[in-house]
């Protein structure tokens, strides 16, 4: 098979599909091709932070401006997507007021919004944290779903002529002078491989970026920064709480519909793949997050997960939290003699539309095309759905039917909708786009019903245990770092009910994991 687009998009994350649908409303043909499912990556790894730019405030003025200006614009494009919490930026005895003075004149600067409140009023709000806090700052921080922001910018600009090709891998660049004439790629689903031949070819493949410049013989000066996050089995605040100290381990809780995400740690790695959340880590982030909420040394956890940032600079060692969160757009042809390759990387879940916008600026660019930006104007599909957690438990009673997943509210027809269309290759993509098992109990009291639906329609190839076994073993991946007290006896009782009822029969661990140092196999 042999395709043909205008503009090649490599990375089906925030960044990828916000040029998608950018490219697509100027008229632009483009293809996208993503290696996994959209949010495979950093897109679908974060803390969900709608950033107001204050985290940034202090130590990088550039970033905070991107994030305030954006911040403003996704309010009113992407409404369903946010939760206007507000954040607060705590100070605890331990800091003083010193950093305070200068968050508060770095906010200022930066044109973020802040209101000072003492502790009292503070405590008024929220009334979990730590009783011991000196003050508080106020800034426009609210929290963000990211999965549904990408699936409507995906939407959109298929539905303006975009096309996309999931879990389709791209394996070699082809070169032709000064050029990148087209890519080839492999289909993970069918094996089937082939060339898509472009006139530009975008890299928006985030933390993978020098992944695919290394198949044109390039790379970019870029570290690798591993954070870790632990999410809680109920809501801990309202708003987000920041602490108000220069970036450090475990300072971050964002609250997330039901649940609250604690963040974050940052090391520094050379692989991508196959990284995971470490004890230390786990005991960091509780260490340092109770401080501010101590209700944290007694909450339950659900999950934990990591996410990679790539971080632009010349790949001297040094503090990985000093170096900019901006973006890096870089024309190859100015850079590298390779006329026609992009890369765009780094940057923030809620700069992707601008950085969409400056990439989509300098194909047109470089087509000679004059069509201006129209994504800060046209809000995404779904803007006008009824926002809010009380909004859609109103809408689920009234229109309640049969239920798949009691903890995200899944109805059977959601799902049933879903499985009519041809675009699922994979189990995840039905819980990317339902999040279905994506509640508290993680898919332990929800998963095999999916699977029996499944089953039914023919739609699992081969032994449909087989399958569950291999969701169980990687939803065993995020739920073992947290692994004591009540989620180690819910635990207990899933495994029973899938080892007992299902009659699941455990994989033998490889000699690695015999000898300690696996992740482990448990189903
Ligand atoms: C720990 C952590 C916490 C964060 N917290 C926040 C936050 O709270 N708020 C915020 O605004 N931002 C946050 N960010 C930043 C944000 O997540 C990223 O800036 C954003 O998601 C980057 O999107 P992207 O599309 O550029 O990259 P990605 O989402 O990583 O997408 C790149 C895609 O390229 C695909 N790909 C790679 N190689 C290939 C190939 N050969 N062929 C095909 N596809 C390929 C990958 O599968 C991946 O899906 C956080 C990041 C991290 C790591």
């Amino acid at each position: 098979m042999k395709l043909r687009t205008e503009v090649l998009i490599i990375g089906g994350g925030a960044t990828g599909t916000g040029i998608s649908r950018d490219l697509a409303l100027r008229g632009i043909p483009s293809v996208l091709i993503e290696k996994g499912d959209f949010s495979t990556g950093a897109s679908g790894r974060n803390h969900g932070l709608f950033h107001s730019g204050g985290r940034y405030a202090v130590s990088d003025p550039e970033a905070a401006r991107e994030c305030m200006a954006e911040n403003k614009i996704l309010r009113k494009i992407a409404p369903h997507c946010i939760e206007e919490t507000d954040g607060l930026f705590i100070s605890l005895p331990e800091e003083g007021f010193d950093y305070r003075e200068r968050f508060l004149r770095s906010c200022e600067k930066v044109g973020i919004q802040n209101t000072l409140l003492s502790r009292d009023d503070a405590l008024e709000l929220e009334p979990e944290l730590n009783p011991s806090l000196l003050s508080a700052v106020k800034v426009p921080d609210g929290s963000i779903d990211p999965f549904a922001l990408v699936l409507g910018n995906a939407q959109d600009a298929e539905g303006h002529g975009a096309k996309t090709l999931l879990h389709t891998e791209i394996t070699s660049l082809i070169i032709n002078g000064d050029k990148v004439t087209g890519a080839r790629a492999r289909d993970l689903t069918q094996g089937e491989e082939y060339s898509i031949e472009a006139s530009y070819i975008i890299n928006a493949t985030g933390a993978w970026a020098n992944q695919i410049l290394k198949l044109a013989g390039l790379r970019i000066g870029m570290t690798l920064s591993k954070g870790s996050m632990l999410i809680t089995n109920r809501r801990l605040t309202h708003r987000v709480i920041n602490r108000c100290r220069p970036p450090f381990d475990g300072d971050i809780v964002v609250p997330n519909h039901t649940v609250s995400i604690l963040g974050t740690t940052s090391i520094r790695l050379e692989e991508i793949e196959n990284f995971g959340v470490t004890p230390h880590e786990v005991s960091l982030l509780i260490q340092e997050t109770s401080k501010m909420i101590p209700a944290i040394q007694e909450t339950r956890f659900i999950r934990a997960y990591a996410g990679i940032r790539p971080l632009f600079q010349s790949e001297e060692k040094g503090e990985d939290r000093a170096i900019s969160r901006g973006f890096v757009l870089m024309d190859h042809g100015k850079n590298d003699g390779i006329k026609n390759l992009i890369t765009i990387t780094g940057g923030k879940l809620v700069t992707y539309r601008l950085m969409a916008e400056k990439t989509s600026d300098l194909v047109c660019q470089k087509m000679g095309v004059n069509v201006s930006c129209s994504t800060h104007l046209k809000p995404l599909p779904g803007a006008n759905r009824p926002t809010g957690l009380t909004e859609q438990l109103k809408q689920f009673s009234i229109n309640r039917e049969e239920t798949l997943c009691d903890c995200e509210l899944v109805q059977r027809k959601e799902v049933d909708e879903l499985l009519k269309t041809d675009k699922l290759k994979d189990l995840q993509d039905i819980l990317h786009r339902t999040r279905l098992a994506k509640g508290t109990c993680q898919g332990g009291f929800c998963i095999h019903r999916l699977f029996g639906i499944l089953h039914d329609l023919r739609m699992i190839e081969g032994d449909s245990n087989e399958a569950l076994k291999q969701f169980l073993e990687e939803r065993w991946k995020g739920i073992r770092p947290i692994l004591w007290g009540a989620a180690l006896k819910e635990e207990e009782l899933i495994e029973s009910i899938y080892k007992g009822i299902f009659n699941l029969i455990p994989t033998p661990p490889s000699p690695l994991e015999e000898e300690g140092e696996g992740g482990g196999s448990r189903h």
